[in-house]
């Protein structure tokens, strides 16, 4: 099946670069109310409110970094990924020409910007996956490069950090991953970790995991008790936004899990920034709806 999803899509990405979602906004104006009158981390509370509130009333980027365009989409049975992959491409280079996204796309050795953020294969970078029904599902990232840069992976066990092949090992892995970031890749930010896979599969599902909503529930007990623990643990840090120190560094934590070999233990962190950008299109047969 093919359906013309171009301009849908475009909208699809003005929405995510310049209209953070609900429960993003709401995380942040929360953190703000709870730091002291006329410190540095109120003041950057202030200031990213201040931003946020533009971006929506001018569909300007909500960050000058308008990041590596993640796509996943979820097709049901029938649809050619081929054109799905194709109106996904022209959308992205036509969101570009509009400025909701900054041209992003750099050739690694020359340094020569595409201009219209494709590059090669990747960029954007587009997972498909068939699922049973009648609906389309595309979600989209924006992912950082300052972000991402402060992303991590452990072998566990780590001797160093005495962090062994346990979730207490991944406890202290986590913790040193934020400790050493330092508020850099713009605090405060959610965890996206994922405990297992390979070193590929790790940092590939460590991101999809950001696709939860913050303050969700996560179905093993035991993770969602790690989660939590490590969201409070980092916020002891004392990091805060932007490492102006404070009382809040990181606004969430998810973590899953993939199968791995017996000789590999491996957690990776994808970092995300307070500026978490993320957004779900819904193609239904006689509707499309913006989540
Ligand atoms: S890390 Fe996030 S908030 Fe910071 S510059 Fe990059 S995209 Fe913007």
């Amino acid at each position: 099946m093919t359906k013309e999803l171009t301009e849908p899509l475009v909208e699809l990405i003005r929405k995510v670069s310049c209209e953070l979602s609900p429960d993003i906004a709401t995380a942040l104006e929360n953190a703000h109310a709870v730091e002291e009158e006329g410190s540095a981390a109120r003041g950057v509370f202030a200031t990213i409110a201040e931003n946020v509130d533009i971006a929506r009333k001018n569909s300007t980027p909500i960050c000058q970094d308008t990041g590596t365009p993640i796509f996943y989409v979820h097709y049901p049975p029938g649809w050619s990924t081929k054109q799905l992959k194709l109106q996904i491409t022209k959308a992205v280079a036509e969101a570009t020409a509009r400025s909701y996204l900054r041209p992003n796309a750099v050739h690694s050795v020359t340094g020569k910007n595409s201009g219209n953020n494709i590059g090669d294969d990747h960029f954007p970078t587009i997972h498909f996956e068939e699922i049973d029904g009648d609906d389309l599902v595309i979600d989209i990232i924006l992912k950082g490069g300052g972000c991402e840069n402060v992303g991590a992976q452990y072998s566990l066990p780590d001797t160093r950090l005495n962090a062994g092949r346990d979730l207490e090992g991944v406890r202290k892995v986590v913790l040193d991953a934020v400790y050493k970031a330092q508020g850099q890749g713009c605090a405060p930010g959610v965890l996206g970790v994922t405990i297992g896979g390979d070193r590929g599969s790790g940092y590939l599902a460590s991101k999809e995991v950001l696709l939860r909503k913050l303050g969700d529930t996560n179905p093993d007990p035991q993770l969602d008790a790690l989660e939590k623990r490590i969201t409070r643990e980092a916020n002891q840090l004392g990091i805060g936004p932007m490492g102006f120190g404070g009382k809040t560094t990181v606004l969430d934590t998810k973590i899953n899990t993939l199968h791995r070999l017996p000789a590999s233990f491996f957690v990776t962190i994808s970092y995300m920034c307070w500026a978490y950008r993320r957004r779900r299109m819904v193609i239904q047969p006689d509707e499309i709806i913006y989540e």
